[in-house]
């Protein structure tokens, strides 16, 4: 099941990122996703619930922020957003055309609740 190692990594890189006793500030964990990347939202949110459930990371929800695929053509410079899976540029129909977003997945932003952290002692 794709989603589920993909709920993992999501969790392993939020854990590299955030220690291990601020883990249970965690709220929200944004999550950037291409269009291409295949991954099905709802089975995604579903997936990290049932993982981070009776962990620390507990409180942590998904929110997920779709991308829309982006194509850069070589021949005009010009961006699109191409039509289901067939690349063509429609400004100059060129086929030379560079893939720049929807295949991607990442971890934008990790929200932590706002307990106020301990300040160093002034000097
Ligand atoms: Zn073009």
């Amino acid at each position: 099941m794709h989603e589920m190692s993909v709920a993992q990594n999501i969790i392993d890189i939020v854990q590299q990122a955030v220690p291990p006793d601020r883990a249970p500030a965690v709220t929200s964990v944004r999550v950037r996703l291409g269009s291409l990347s295949g991954v099905v939202v709802e089975s995604l949110a579903f997936c990290f619930d049932a993982l981070v459930a009776d962990t620390p990371l507990g409180r942590a929800r998904l929110a997920i922020e779709r991308v829309a695929t982006a194509c850069d053509c070589q021949a005009c410079g010009g961006r699109f957003e191409p039509d289901g899976l067939i690349f063509f540029c429609p400004s100059c129909g060129s086929g030379d055309v560079r893939l720049v977003s929807g295949h991607d997945l990442q971890v934008v932003d990790v929200e932590l609740d706002d307990v106020p952290a301990e300040q160093p002692p002034c000097p």
